[in-house]
């Protein structure tokens, strides 16, 4: 897959719930609407269900879902944490450091 930010090819990250895609150019992490395990140990539901729309971002270019061929949707959720949203497949990509606060994303 594509690095939704900077389009790359993404590397697959093995993880002890999951598989995660993580970008080895700007390192962004894409997780797939399925992965809902880690959505939920990581309690991104309520972020995500309660995200509104952010003003800017540090990226000049929206993030693009390369499969579904349209831009992502900039949203802030819960606890400030900024990521993008494709209303298409549902995927969530977080940009380097929009998960550094949560424990299992640090030491990737
Ligand atoms: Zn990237
Ligand atoms: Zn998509």
């Amino acid at each position: 897959m594509k690095c939704p930010a900077c389009e790359s090819e993404m590397a697959v990250v093995d993880l002890p719930m999951v598989e995660i895609d993580r970008c080895g150019g700007c390192g962004g992490i894409v997780l797939d609407k399925g992965e809902t395990e880690v959505i939920d140990s990581l309690g991104l539901a309520p972020v995500i269900e309660q995200g509104v729309a952010r003003g800017g971002t540090t990226r000049t270019t929206a993030a693009h879902c390369y499969p579904c061929g349209q831009d992502m949707v900039a949203l802030r959720g819960a606890g400030d944490i900024e990521y993008d949203w494709c209303a298409g497949c549902e995927r969530l990509f977080f940009d380097r450091g929009e998960l550094s606060e949560l424990d299992a994303f640090v030491d990737l």
